[in-house]
Order: structure tokens, then sequence, then C-alpha cells
């Protein structure tokens, strides 16, 4: 397995952080990593913070750089498309004409902006229309925001939200659109949604809320957003309801694929000789006891560890909880576990001092937890998942955190 030869499609962080992890652990092997944009592997989480701000480069947050690839011996197909899979012949089709030899393969092929499903949101493609998943696509994005801009989002999950902040801190005039009555209520509670969207408003952001957008329409040479509460004009968009798998590369090779591409707890798929890991990967989770799906920075990188694990021989299981956090204005959170909605939720600390922590249960157990502005406690918090604590506990706050 040492001398194998590995093939990793995806240019994103799940699969950089194979490669690396590959060659710490020693093998030898030719290794080649197919990823379709120009630029080397990079972290997606500041393209709606610190670079949308203008406060990082591109190099801040890149994996690794150039040189890294060379010394390590590391075959960079970049700008090139994986286009077809031959599972016979272990062998994948390159957009450039080319082909590439496996003896195992590594699908992490990230995740797209959704734009709307089947029927694509009306007005999507116009000039001035923004998605964001990509280093280019911030860039774009970032060069249109000034004191003059009046910014249009669309969705208000977390990449929305994210980009209203950044964009008020560049002095842009900021409308978000949700279609809930309070953004991120139905995942992380109203006492929560509300604290967001305070924050937000708190902040200039004029977050509309319960609130449809039916299209984007170009008028004269603007913008307008034809919404449930009238239509309102915007000099750029930015179309953030979502993001969809890149399943499809998957599928058309005869893996199984529902949500996204199914994976055992090793991250093998149902061809023993491929795995997918991260934002594409529905992988079995032996804690959670399910196939789960996340888009989350921190998976990325613990399934790119795990799949070198298993490429390696090694036996080792995909048993983490879900981790994820955002910064916001001057909110910070980490988020960790796996809460279903009809969980209870319970506060420890004052939301009106922003710095407090979040417990959902089910059953009387802690199926989650949520730091908000406070810090270094969140590996803490993720030893407390899966056990029955009193909630009088949970929140008393002289009882200390590591003690429960
Ligand atoms: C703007 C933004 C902000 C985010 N902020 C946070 C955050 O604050 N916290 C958090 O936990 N998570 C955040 N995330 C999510 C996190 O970035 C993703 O979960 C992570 O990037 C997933 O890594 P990945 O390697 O699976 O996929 P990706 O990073 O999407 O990389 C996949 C790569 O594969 C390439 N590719 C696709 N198909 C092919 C093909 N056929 N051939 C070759 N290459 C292909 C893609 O072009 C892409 O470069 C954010 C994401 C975005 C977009």
């Amino acid at each position: 397995m040492g001398q194998d030869s590995i093939v990793i499609v995806g240019g994103g962080l799940a699969a950089a952080t194979t490669v690396n992890e590959l060659r710490e652990q020693g093998h030898t092997g030719t290794i080649s990593l197919i990823g379709q944009e120009q630029e080397l592997p990079y972290e997606r989480p500041p393209l709606s913070k610190g670079y949308l701000q203008g406060n990082d480069k591109l190099e801040d947050f890149t994996v690794n750089p150039a040189s890294w690839y060379q010394e390590h011996n590391v075959q960079l197909h970049l700008g090139v498309r994986a286009e077809k899979i031959d599972r016979e012949n272990q062998q994948v089709s390159l957009s450039d004409g080319s082909t590439v030899d496996y003896d195992q393969l590594v699908l992490a092929t990230g995740a797209r902006p959704n734009l709307g499903g089947k029927q694509p949101f009306e007005g999507h493609d116009l000039p001035g229309v923004h998605l964001l998943r990509t280093v280019e696509q911030a860039r774009a994005l970032r060069e249109t925001l000034s004191e003059d801009t009046q910014l249009a989002v669309i969705g208000s999950g977390w990449i929305g939200m994210e980009v209203a902040a950044s964009a008020r801190s560049r002095g842009a005039r900021v409308t978000v659109y949700s279609p809930d009555e309070v953004p991120l209520a139905k995942v992380f509670g109203d006492r929560f949604g509300h604290h967001l969207l305070e924050l937000h408003q708190r902040n200039g952001v004029d977050v509309r809320t319960s609130t449809r957008v039916d299209s984007i329409q170009e008028t004269d040479g603007h913008l307008e957003v034809v919404s449930s509460a009238g239509t309102s004009r915007a000099d750029v968009v930015l179309l953030a309801i979502g993001a969809v798998p890149n399943i499809e590369l998957a599928h058309e090779a005869g893996l199984k694929t529902e949500r996204g591409v199914i994976v055992d707890a090793s991250l093998r798929s149902s061809d023993p000789k491929i795995l997918a890991i991260g934002d594409i990967a529905e992988a079995f989770n032996t804690s959670l006891r399910r196939q789960l799906r996340v888009e989350h920075w921190d998976n990325a990188i613990r399934q790119g560890k795990l799949a070198a694990a298993t490429l390696l021989g090694q036996d080792q299981n995909y048993d983490w909880a879900p981790y994820f956090f955002t910064d916001q204005f001057d909110l910070g959170m980490e988020y960790v576990g796996y809460s279903a909605p009809e969980d209870i939720s319970v506060v420890r600390g004052d939301t009106e001092t922003g710095e407090f922590i979040v417990f959902w249960l089910s059953e009387g157990k802690v199926t989650a937890a949520m730091n908000v502005n406070i810090w270094d406690v969140n590996d803490t918090l993720r030893g407390v998942l899966g056990k029955s604590i009193d909630q009088e506990r949970l929140t008393d706050q002289s009882v200390d955190l590591a003690e429960l």
C-alpha cells in the first residue's frame, strides 16, 4: 500500500490535507492532485470574512506553497477537470485530454453554490449578480464593495450573513433577504437567531425577514430585487441560497450516491478502491450511528487525515462530532455536536453580554454545544457531548465547565 499510486480529484482543503498526511506518514508512491481551479489548494472560510474585508491575502490561507508540492514530489494538475472515471481500468480522464492511472482514488470535489434547483433563480446570470465559492468570485465581489454600493444579499445562511457583516465593514449599504422569520433560528433556536438578527441590525444591516425573493431584474442599467415585500434597487446582488455537492463524477461512475457520495466509516465508497471526503461525503459516523454529510472546514481537515489513514491500511473511523465556526462583526462562535430542531436548548451566561454558551439536549443527554465570544472551551464542550447532565448544572456558572 505504501507504494500505491494515489490520485486525488479536487483541489480544496480536504484534498490538500490528504496529500499532506500521506507524505507525512511516509507514503512513497506517486501522488497526483487534480483541481479545476488555477490556484493551489486554499481554505474557504476567509472568502466571506478577512479576504472580503481586505485584511487577508490568498497566501495567508493557501494550504501549502508551490515549493512544498515540488519538494514532496506531488504531481499537480491545476486548472484541469476530472471528467470521467473508468473503474474497470482504474483510470481518470482529464479535461486536457490526458489520463491518470490509480491504484486508489480519492474524490474531494466539494460543493458549488445553489442556483435554485431544477429551475434556476431568475436573474442569477445577470451582470452584477455574484456567487461565492472561489477566491476568484470573492475577489470580484470585493471589488464592488465600497461606501457607494447598495448590496442585496439573497439568503440568510452563514455565508449570506458573513458577507453582510464584511460588506458593512467596507462601508456598503446592505439588505439581507431572509425567507425565515428569524435567520438561522431553525437550527440554532429563536434565542440565538434573535441575537444574530439584532447584531446585524445594530450594525446597520437591513434584514428583511419572512421575505421571499422571486427574481432579480435588470431595469435601465441597474438591478432590482423583486420580492414578496416589493421591489428594491441594488447595485450588486449576492445569491447565497445554499450549496450543492459536486457528486456527478461519482454518480456517473456508478458509485452509490444519495445526498452525497455514500461512504463507510473509513470513507470507502461502494467501490473499495475509491474514497470520498469533505463536502461531498455522506459518511457513516460511528458515534451518531448514521450517514452524515456536513459542509464544514474542520470536517475537510479531519476527513482528509482519515482518508490518508485508510489509504495506508490503518484501521480508523469517522467517529467525531461535527464542528464549525463563524465570525460576524464582534461575534465569534464555535459549535460542536449534532442537534435536531426539536432538541431543547439552555443558555449558560447572559446573551445580553454577548458572551454565553448554549447547550442542546435530547432525552436528558447533551447533543451539541456552542460557545459565543468565549474562547478555549470548545474541547471541553466536546467532552460533554452524549453525557446526561442536569440542566441546572449546565447553566450554573459557579460549576466549572471542566467539572461537567
Ligand atoms: C465563502 C465560504 C465561507 C465558509 N466559511 C466557513 C466557516 O466559517 N466555517 C466552516 O466550518 N466552514 C466554512 N465553509 C465551508 C468550508 O470551506 C468547506 O466545508 C470546505 O471548503 C470543504 O472542503 P472540500 O475540500 O471538501 O471542498 P472544496 O473546498 O469545495 O474544494 C473542492 C475543489 O474541487 C474542485 N473540483 C470539483 N469538481 C472537480 C473535478 N471534476 N475535477 C477537478 N476538480 C474539481 C473544486 O473546483 C474545488 O476547488 C465556508 C465555505 C465558503 C464557500
